[in-house]
């Protein structure tokens, strides 16, 4: 393709709300076979918001939440959000925390008054020894409908569920829809549980999940299908997409989510509408055969 003819197709880009930073970024995208998708913010609006509260033992629904608000006071996690919404429309008491850290992709800890209090998922609890046995189907029926749940430990025992649901964007269906037809290969990535990965992905037709992966799992996934032979393409709007954009042929983030996030891609979709990532092959191919 001329220089002249990547001027024009990265300027219908930009019209059609897709920045690609430059004359290679626009090449490797026409090659690409695979795309990786992350699930929160990118497949779904990234805006949580609560659905369940669940009391165990002798707590009180109003209880588990003001435990589960305190905890996430201090973390800026988007669970973390919904949760502190949730808490206050539902008029939940206001507690105070002491001793907070976040232990990432897994929740959070701290203590209230005598009480060690922690939220998170079934691997935070797995740390802390807290036997989830009793919850097991309660936690997979909230998996089942796409659901993340989140179990509240009060001195090593559980003392309740919270679930929150975020909305699959509208622009994502039909955008997947056009990428098989183009022949891709959809993977999708997250940090959350098999169970809800799952039912996310059944809902899309998506060809493959891989769950409870971390930053540098995620850049793992590029890098092992890239070493297959694959063209990768990956797609992610969070600080913890950063290394896998990085390592992909192709990294395309969401303009709606973190600045890392676009500073590690060559592509950027300004609306977050995975229907630019279509819009973008058509043009990245039609230049490189350098018809306009
Ligand atoms: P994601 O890719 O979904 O943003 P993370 O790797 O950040 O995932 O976290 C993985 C899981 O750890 C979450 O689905 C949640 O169950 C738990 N988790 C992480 N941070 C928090 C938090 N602040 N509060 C509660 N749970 C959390
Ligand atoms: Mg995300």
């Amino acid at each position: 393709a001329t220089p002249m003819s990547i001027m024009v197709a990265t300027g219908r880009g930009a019209q059609a709300g897709v920045l690609i930073r430059d004359a290679e970024a626009l090449e490797r995208f026409a090659k690409v076979d695979v795309l990786v998708l992350d699930k929160t913010g990118t497949l779904t609006e990234g805006r949580p918001t609560l659905t369940d509260v669940v009391a165990l033992g002798d707590k009180t629904e109003k209880e588990v939440l003001g435990y589960a608000a305190a905890l996430e006071r201090g973390s800026e996690h988007p669970l973390a959000e919904a949760i502190l919404k949730g808490a206050g429309e539902r008029g939940a008491g206001k507690l105070d925390l002491a001793d907070f850290s976040a232990v990432t992709g897994k929740g959070v800890r701290g203590r209230i008054d005598e009480t060690e209090v922690a939220l998170g998922n079934t691997a935070l609890m797995q740390g802390l020894g807290v036997d989830i046995s009793a919850v097991k189907d309660q936690l997979a029926a909230f998996q089942n409908s796409g659901k993340t749940a989140m179990l509240l430990a009060a001195d090593a025992k559980l003392a309740g569920i919270v679930a929150v649901a975020d909305r699959i964007k509208d622009t994502t269906p039909a955008a997947i829809r056009d990428l098989h037809a183009a022949g891709l290969k959809i993977i999708m990535a997250t940090g959350d549980s098999q169970g809800t990965a799952d039912a996310v992905a059944r809902d899309l037709s998506i060809d493959e999940v891989r769950a409870e992966v971390s930053p540098e799992d995620k850049a793992d996934l590029i890098a092992e299908l890239k070493a297959k032979g694959y063209s990768v393409a990956m797609a992610g709007d969070g600080v913890n997409d950063a290394p896998a954009l990085a390592a992909a042929d192709v990294g395309i983030a969401m303009g709606t989510g973190a600045d890392v996030a676009v500073e590690s891609a060559g592509v950027t979709l300004l609306k977050g509408d995975l229907g630019g990532i279509v819009r973008a092959r058509v043009l990245a191919q039609a230049t490189m055969r350098n018809i306009r």
